[in-house]
């Protein structure tokens, strides 16, 4: 059996206990897709650094090299809200900066990934006071835990796998335009009752946490009935995709 993709969980400085918990709500929402499952191996890079992801340049000044650490994507988008003049009042870091940084990323094109990218500093798009996270299809999902700390620092875990798996589920098609049962709010999103799929304005994703671990309770699956049915679309699509690629090879 081939590996069609790697699903890559990164996750920021201080964030490296979570990654169990993120690779839990990961193979979760896979587990409903059976089928498929074992295509898409789940790998915790953590804090992730390539060798040499650190240089010296011309004036002696020690500087991260492009897409070669996390690091790297964090002070891009941290550098761009400083820009914004927004990182000296908020903190936040700009979402839009992460995005286009994994798009143009290199390694995608020789190493066929999808990346879950975590993050604990907060997250703004233009436009918007604050984000919790962002996903491209097929590509990638950015998830911050900022909301979901109190002041002493802890987490509120379900919450935030709630978005999590939202966002997951936004990676792999979930929730297609042209699907049944859907709405555009910042996004195309499910309707379903109970759904994680569905989108909270407010950014209180508590009610739908909620229904989801009453879900978990009685072994009901954190999407409807339509998502999934989307997602195998989704997979399958994927396949003939690889199949194509990998044809392709063979006969050259
Ligand atoms: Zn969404
Ligand atoms: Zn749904």
């Amino acid at each position: 059996m081939s590996e069609v993709r790697n699903i890559f969980i990164l996750c920021e400085e201080g964030l490296e206990a979570l990654a169990p918990h993120i690779k839990d709500a990961l193979e979760e929402v896979m587990s409903y897709f059976p089928e498929h499952k074992d295509d898409y191996p789940i790998k915790i890079l953590g804090n992730w650094k390539n060798k040499g992801y650190k240089r010296i340049n011309e004036e002696g000044h020690e500087v991260l090299v492009p897409y070669e650490s996390m690091d790297w994507y964090i002070a891009r988008a941290k550098r761009c809200s400083k820009n914004e003049g927004r990182f000296q009042k908020t903190g936040q870091i700009s979402i839009n900066q992460l995005c286009s940084d994994l798009i143009s990323d290199p390694y995608t094109k020789t190493i066929p990934q999808w990346s879950v990218f975590v993050t604990k500093h907060d997250l703004y798009a233009t436009g918007m006071n604050y984000c919790l996270g962002f996903s491209q299809e097929n590509k990638f999902a950015i998830v911050s835990t900022a909301r979901f700390v109190d002041e002493n620092n802890k987490l509120d875990l379900e919450n935030f796998k709630t978005v999590l798996m939202h966002e997951f589920g936004h990676l792999i098609g979930l929730t297609n335009k042209k699907r049944v049962h859907t709405q555009e709010l910042l996004g195309t999103h499910c309707t379903n009752e109970g759904c994680i799929m569905q989108q909270r304005m407010n950014g209180d994703f508590t009610d739908l946490t909620r229904a989801r671990l009453k879900r978990k309770h009685s072994e009901a699956p954190p999407i409807c009935d339509d998502c999934i049915r989307e997602g195998r679309k989704f997979f399958v699509r994927q396949k003939l995709a690889y199949n194509l690629i990998h044809e392709g090879e063979l006969s050259r």
